[in-house]
């Protein structure tokens, strides 16, 4: 089934999903939160200090040096900071998307007996 291209994808595409809702099981005690980011976000190219992107990081690299900003950095530390900025644009995005409902606090009476 792996020699097929198309069922080879689907099956890994399962097996992914699998592993997300079980990391988001383990997660719900913790409180914590899974973040998923798109597939070709370049989490582990990109500068965390200044969004610089580095085109020929070679997996075999474990620290990104910027070449623009200057920093040096555990590769997989810069990586997870631009995971969290992705997710904070996000939400940002959808504060302004849906912003805030205003509550109408004309009108209401306060509870009787409380
Ligand atoms: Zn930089």
């Amino acid at each position: 089934m792996i020699r097929n291209k198309h069922l080879a994808k689907c099956i890994s595409d399962q097996g992914w999903h699998k592993f997300s809702k079980m990391l988001e099981y383990n997660l719900q005690p913790r409180n914590a939160e899974l973040i998923e980011i798109g597939r070709f976000e370049p989490s582990s190219k990109m500068c965390s200090r200044c969004g610089n992107i580095k085109h020929d990081l070679k997996p075999s690299e474990r620290t990104y040096h910027c070449d623009k900003c200057g920093p040096t950095i555990n590769r997989d530390l810069n990586a997870a900071i631009n995971i969290r900025n992705i997710r904070l644009i996000k939400v940002a995005q959808d504060m302004q998307e849906f912003p805030p409902v205003e509550i109408a606090t004309s009108g209401l009476s306060p509870k009787e007996g409380g």
